[in-house]
């Protein structure tokens, strides 16, 4: 027999398919992984398929050593989910198996998945020799079997192993137990609503499923009842969530649904639990896989459903390598296992939305708050006219005296502000200098706490400017405010109120997070300051204001999606007030106070917004009514890329005389962002019709083949196009 492998070498060079003899007798199943010699070194790779017979001379052919585990490690629907997001995404066969793996199965590291156990033989067995091994069939008499482990780490490894030559014990793979679960579920006695028991109800099949619901409509609770459904079919369910969603109150309600059916896949676990999380669900121990992005590789068969929750939001989308979108991850998934894929959202993105008009998905729409509560009144306030009123500080008079009111009443406020730090850049009044990354071509935020400039993109510190590096001057200008800077210009407002502040800075630490919400579940009054972080999830029955102090800032980007996202920011935040009996109100603070994306927003009219959107996006050709393909090509050494790309382009300028009449938009140039962590960016943006984009897709790819030195990256539709 032959082995068709892949080997685990990131390379561009390896990445093909080499042919193995499998030795007589070994047991190799397609998707082992196993040690291969390649050249004079021994490798691992990925067993992909097998066959009798091999088109080269079995003398040219090398024998596989050994499988790394027993057992096939990737699933009969992982190694075609592989040529699926091969063909796709064009990425290498290797860096999309790795995605399916743990860290800690790779790199060498050989891991037990299975667990042996030993037992004696006999259980009257007599010995007289050996002190350790006397203990070990005492024990074993005692307590009928043990983990291998533990009786290695108890009496040792020898006299185990003399024990098992002897015939005495027996060491044995433990047995996986596969049977469906019938076991109770706890569903909490919360009885759904008809609205949401509709939901459950037309949520079947195998479609694909748009659950639009205001936030509070209990979208959260249709997700756990699909869950519980599909674990009394004793079939298993995937369910992503965006990472920073993943709160501890969010686990918490989980858990206490479905106790340790379910597995938990987030940033903050180690490799080695990460590892253990892969395995129960691997062995079927766990049923239920819930985490951020990479959790659709949950290795569960048997699908009963995919949902996504908060299915616009951007994290779904790997923006590096490998770069891949979990929507359609998710949707493949769920046509191998014939299940439904239910994306969820309050606010779905304007793909999504235009396929449920068209009827490619199904819309299910929870149109009301599960309390009958009202949504949260949203003021939008013109920073204009506070100027003009003499009033140049970063809060309006009237979010002002909403704090105050917030804090008279003993109640809480969160304050929105997108940017972490204390200003967005350090500037020369007098010569326009910006302190920038040597590596990245961005400009610094500044960090008062840490007195430090640092680097969003790569991380990098500075030392803060005291005078211009340039003209030397000591006017020196700080950019828009950040998180750091609400929270001290609030502290100077209300000394005695408790102010936290959640964004990246305040949370790298373990626990934090969980440390700063618990803080401020009992701050009353209290203030909570923070990034994206604060926008979704939670559930303070107390906050009844929320803050947006420039909300603005998302909404002029270059980017054709940025007033989808403007709208969606918004519609999350003002989401945390009013959960409760108390009213809420949101105050909205911006430069222009008219713009549509506001007043929809303001009015939570979703569906307005999006025919607005739809029609804008539809005339000026943009996505989903054309298609965007990126190529972005990225070296260090500026000479090359651009060597890489002029010839590339006239090849790719062929391509558009070929489809001149799809192509609607073809052009080379530098990114927005020049240079990141010490590469320069260099582009090709191309926008084409729809019927073709296939095609066209695959012969522009074809043309960038030849650049061999440059990274390049193929991106459709990006979501960041810096
Ligand atoms: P969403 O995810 O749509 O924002 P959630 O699922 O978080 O909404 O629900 C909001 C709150 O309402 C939660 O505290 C939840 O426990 C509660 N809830 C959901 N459904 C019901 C129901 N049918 N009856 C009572 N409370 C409910
Ligand atoms: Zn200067
Ligand atoms: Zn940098």
């Amino acid at each position: 027999m032959f082995a068709s492998v892949i080997i685990d070498q990131d390379t561009k060079a390896l990445d093909k398919v080499f042919e193995y003899i499998i030795p007589d007798g070994m047991p190799i199943e397609k998707g082992m992984r196993v040690f291969v010699p390649f050249g004079n070194r021994i490798l691992q790779g990925f067993v992909i398929d097998k066959q009798y017979k091999s088109e080269y001379p079995s003398e040219k052919l090398k024998a596989i050593i050994s499988p790394v585990e027993d057992f096939s490690a990737i699933k009969p629907e992982m190694l075609e989910l592989m040529n699926f997001m091969c063909k796709k995404y064009h990425l290498r066969m290797t860096s999309i198996l790795r995605l399916f793996i743990p860290a800690e199965m790779r790199e060498g590291k050989v891991k037990e998945v299975f667990e042996k156990s030993c037992r004696l033989t006999d259980e009257n067995v007599e010995i007289s020799r050996g002190k350790n091994q006397i203990e070990i069939v005492k024990y074993l008499k005692e307590h009928k079997e043990e983990k291998y482990e533990k009786l290695k780490e108890l009496f040792g490894y020898s006299s185990l192993k003399s024990l098992e030559s002897k015939h005495i014990i027996e060491i044995y793979k433990n047995q996986i137990n596969r049977s469906p679960y019938v076991g109770e579920i706890n569903d909490k006695k919360i009885k759904l609503n008809d609205l949401q028991q509709r939901a459950v109800d037309t949520i079947k099949g195998d479609d694909t499923f748009l659950l639009h619901g205001v936030t509070g409509s209990g979208k959260t609770e249709v997700y756990m009842h699909l869950i519980s459904r599909v674990l009394k079919q004793g079939k298993n369910a995937i369910m992503l969530v965006p990472e920073i969603s993943l709160t501890p109150q969010v686990l918490a309600n989980f858990r206490a649904r479905f106790g340790d059916k379910i597995a938990i896949l987030h940033s903050g676990l180690s490799a080695g639990e990460r590892f253990d999380e892969w395995k129960r669900l691997f062995l079927g121990e766990a049923k239920i896989a819930v985490g951020a992005r990479s959790a659709i590789f949950a290795p569960l068969d048997n699908l009963g459903m995919v949902i996504i929750d908060e299915e616009h939001e951007q994290s779904y989308i790997s923006e590096s390598n490998p770069r891949y979108d979990t929507h359609s991850v998710a949707m493949f998934r769920a046509k191998y296992n014939r299940c439904p894929l239910v994306l969820g959202s309050a606010t779905p993105s304007v793909e999504s939305y235009e396929k449920a008009v068209r009827g490619e998905y199904k819309l299910v729409e929870l149109p009301v708050r599960v309390n009958g509560r009202e949504l949260p009144k949203i003021q939008i306030v013109d920073m204009m006219m506070e100027i003009r009123s003499g009033n140049s500080g970063i809060f309006s008079n009237q979010l002002i005296s909403d704090l105050a009111s917030v804090i008279n009443n003993k109640k809480q406020a969160m304050i929105f502000i997108n940017r972490r730090g204390y200003s967005s850049f350090m500037m020369c009044r007098d010569c326009g200098y910006v302190a920038k990354c040597k590596d990245c071509d961005v400009s610094l935020v500044y960090h008062k706490e840490d007195n430090k400039l640092k680097c969003h993109y790569c991380g990098k510190q500075y030392k803060v400017l005291d005078v211009c590096p340039n003209c030397g001057s000591e006017r020196i200008k700080e950019g828009a405010v950040g998180t750091e800077k609400v929270v001290s210009e609030l502290k100077k407002l209300f000394p005695d109120v408790k102010i936290l502040r959640m964004d990246n800075d305040t949370t790298s630490k373990k626990n934090a997070h969980a440390k700063i919400l618990e803080e401020f579940r009992s701050a009353k009054p209290g203030i909570l300051v923070g990034t994206q972080m604060i926008a979704k999830g939670h559930d303070f029955e107390d906050v009844t204001l929320v803050g947006i102090v420039d909300a603005d800032q998302s909404l002029y980007h270059s980017d054709y999606r940025s007033t989808e996202r403007c709208f969606q920011l918004i519609t999350q935040v003002s989401g945390r007030a009013g959960r409760s009996k108390d009213e809420g109100k949101v105050v909205l603070q911006t430069y222009s106070p008219r713009h549509y994306t506001y007043k929809f927003a303001a009015n939570y009219d979703y569906k307005g917004f999006f025919r607005k959107e739809e029609n804008i996006r539809a005339t000026a050709k943009f996505p989903p009514f054309t298609r965007i393909i990126r190529i972005l090509f990225t070296h260090q050494d500026e000479n090359v890329v651009k060597d890489e790309l002029k010839v590339c382009y006239n090849k790719l300028l062929k391509v558009k005389e070929k489809y001149q009449d799809e192509i609607i938009y073809m052009d080379v140039m530098k990114s927005p962002l020049k240079r990141l962590q010490n590469k320069f960016r260099y582009q090709v943006i191309v926008r084409c019709k729809l019927d073709k984009a296939d095609q066209i897709e695959e012969e522009l790819l074809e043309q960038t083949k030849d650049a061999v030195k440059s990274s390049v990256f193929f991106e459709v539709n990006p979501q960041n196009m810096s």
